[in-house]
């Protein structure tokens, strides 16, 4: 059945993830952007002007025409709005667009430790989304709140979402090398990063030591009980312009060779509640088995960017196994995820 396009718009639209937004709405099944927003810096100017598009799709040409509008609850009247906005920025705005009755799809990380607000990857814990049912009791809002993974913390999840259900999941060693994307635009300055990798990346390891703990937590009454398991995270920024890779060791609670663990990654399916959604992945993970793969720049663009690629599994003499897991930072990891958010939202009927 052909359904009416749900109007949407993009708050910080402009920036690195809100560009990502605007690329992956345009044709859309469900959504179609009739708003921008930016800072006061654009407000005003059509998007062409505002924006330096930095993604090789070309800007879609409606959007281009449109106007950037405040970021302002009162200049938007939509039902649903993909938030790209600076976390302290979206602490006090993304409640705003809520309490006026709008279902935000933040990437922001201001609102995901907030305990009724879903941190949700929706083919791994798409049931984690009725937590919005209890948000909007507390808070008496009729719109709400659901937020995505920070960009590192996606594919890991996903990755050990599957071996926690297989084998169960006791202690993690993450390493990341992080793309530049990943820190917006203009981002880190080239002389900084050009012949060099930077060992820091403000704020990210505690988010990656926490974040894939509720996303593969259990829901019950109403409530995340944290997966129980512990993460020690090295964060690191590379020359690299999409795509975040993660090294990781695991101790499993029940013993599995690497061909086990690469069978019951290369077997998962998407639970039936978001298997079908417009932005599924597919395949929900990619296991390659060459020496020297995943790559940033020869497979983020897997499953149109959306699927988490893995390899490298091996055994390890600390831990059991460790492997490599790569995706895409702009896309699963931010403006993809989100729109595979609200599309969930939608499809549970929790759009009102
Ligand atoms: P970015 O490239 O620096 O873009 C920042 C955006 O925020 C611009 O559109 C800017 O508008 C807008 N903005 C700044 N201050 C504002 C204000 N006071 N009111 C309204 N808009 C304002 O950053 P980004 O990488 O897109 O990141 C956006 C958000 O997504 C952040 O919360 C980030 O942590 C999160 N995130 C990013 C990634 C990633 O891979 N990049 C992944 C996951 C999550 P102007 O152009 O008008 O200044």
């Amino acid at each position: 059945m052909k359904r009416e396009k749900i109007p949407v718009a993009v708050l910080a639209a402009t920036g690195s993830v809100g560009q990502r937004f605007v690329q992956l709405l345009e044709g859309h099944p469900w959504f179609e952007v009739v708003a921008v927003t930016a800072s006061d810096r654009s407000v005003g100017q059509t998007y062409g002007k505002a924006c330096h598009w930095i993604l090789p799709e070309a800007m879609p040409e409606r959007v281009a025409g449109l106007t950037v509008l405040p970021t302002e609850p009162d200049s938007v009247k939509v039902p649903l709005v993909f938030s790209a906005l600076p976390a302290d920025v979206a602490k006090e705005v993304e409640p705003a667009f809520a309490q006026a009755g709008m279902a935000v799809c933040s990437n922001a990380s201001a609102h995901r430790r907030q305990a009724d607000v879903p941190l949700l990857l929706p083919e791994i814990n798409p049931d984690h989304v009725r937590l919005v049912e209890a948000q909007r009791r507390r808070t008496g809002w009729k719109g709400c709140i659901l937020t995505d993974p920070n960009c590192t913390s996606a594919g890991m999840t996903v990755a050990l979402g599957v071996l926690q259900a297989a084998f169960g999941v006791r202690k993690v060693f993450a390493v990341s090398l992080q793309a530049l994307s990943g820190a917006g635009y203009p981002g880190v300055p080239a002389l900084d990063i050009i012949d060099n990798a930077i060992p820091y990346v403000g704020g990210e390891e505690e988010k990656v030591e926490w974040e894939p703990r509720k996303m593969l937590g259990t829901l019950k009454d109403e409530q995340i009980e944290l997966a129980d398991f512990i993460i020690s995270a090295h964060t690191n920024r590379v020359a690299v312009s999409d795509g975040h890779l993660v090294c990781l060791s695991v101790e499993l609670g029940n013993k599995a060779t690497p061909q086990q663990a690469a069978q019951a990654l290369r077997d998962y399916m998407a639970p039936a509640a978001s298997a079908s959604l417009p932005s599924a992945p597919r395949p929900v993970i990619l296991v390659r088995d060459e020496p020297d793969r995943p790559q940033p720049r020869l497979d983020r663009g897997a499953g149109a960017g959306m699927t988490t690629v893995v390899g490298r599994i091996r055994p390890d003499p600390l831990f059991d196994l460790k492997m490599v897991v790569l995706s895409h930072n702009t896309i699963r990891g931010a403006a993809g995820g989100s729109i595979y958010n609200a599309e969930l939202l939608v499809d549970q009927g929790l759009l009102d």
